[in-house]
């Protein structure tokens, strides 16, 4: 079967090993193509993230498919020494990187490589629960969204920042920038052209807003609204666990 573009579906279990091909191919130059691919927006995306996250000093918090660690190095400095901030995802390269770079910051967090479909955390033991452009690369979105409500205490909070759909008006627009500038900059500074496709494929995917919030419901959360950004280029998604 092919997908409207014309690229070949792939099944789930090439899904999981083509995500971890792609995050080892981009881990090196991960930082600057994201901030080359958003003009920098991507830092104003996750700020808006941390300002909706509510957090209190003292908090434990976990990211999910954390990657190079921007958010967890935002909420480490709210958290303070009492507080827990947990950095995951299920590409050891990734995590390294992300790991590294905070260290050469003087943040150490624990890091642990996991799949988010299969947290290795007891229940009810977060306050916040995070997960920025990582839902789209996952295979089975139920099973991870239900993980998160798991480990989340009553009470908590979990906060999901991916890409959605933009405001019609700006589709065709969008589209003709993801499938070839992206591809473009991913041949020429990360060297894979193939990754950046996939990315801008996986976008494509993603549930849109509306689907994505009835994922949450579905998967036990209240209170589950969401923020258009830029267009709805993101959103960033909320949800309560009663
Ligand atoms: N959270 C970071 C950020 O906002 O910059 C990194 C996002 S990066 C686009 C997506 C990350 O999701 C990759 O590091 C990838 O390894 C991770 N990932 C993909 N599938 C995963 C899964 N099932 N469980 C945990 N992490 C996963």
């Amino acid at each position: 079967k092919l997908t409207h573009f014309g690229y070949q579906k792939i099944d789930e279990r090439e899904k999981t090993e083509k995500v971890a091909e792609v995050f080892n191919h981009v881990a090196r130059h991960y930082d600057l193509m994201n901030d080359l691919m958003s003009c920098g927006l991507h830092r104003l995306w996750k700020a808006f993230a941390v300002s909706q996250a509510g957090i209190r000093e003292g908090y434990k918090v976990l990211d999910v498919a954390g990657g190079t660690g921007d958010l967890t190095l935002s909420f480490a400095k709210q958290v303070g020494k009492n507080g827990e901030v947990w950095l995951t995802d299920i590409n050891e390269t990734m995590l390294q990187y992300g790991r590294d770079r905070l260290l050469n910051k003087g943040v150490i967090v624990p890091a642990m490589v996991c799949d988010a479909e299969k947290l290795p955390f007891p229940d009810n033991y977060f306050d916040r629960v995070v997960v920025s452009f990582g839902l789209r690369n996952m295979t089975h979105k139920e099973d991870a969204l239900s993980e998160m409500n798991r480990v989340l205490k009553q009470g908590g909070k979990l906060l999901v920042l991916e890409f959605s759909r933009v405001w019609k008006p700006l589709r065709n627009l969008y589209d003709m920038y993801s499938f070839s500038v992206l591809p473009w900059l991913g041949k020429h500074v990360a060297k894979s052209a193939e990754s950046y496709r996939y990315l801008a494929e996986s976008i494509r995917v993603h549930p849109d807003q509306a689907t994505l919030q009835k994922m949450m419901e579905d998967a036990g959360f209240v209170c589950a609204r969401f923020f258009n950004l830029t267009a709805g280029v993101v959103a960033l998604h909320t949800g309560m666990k009663l």
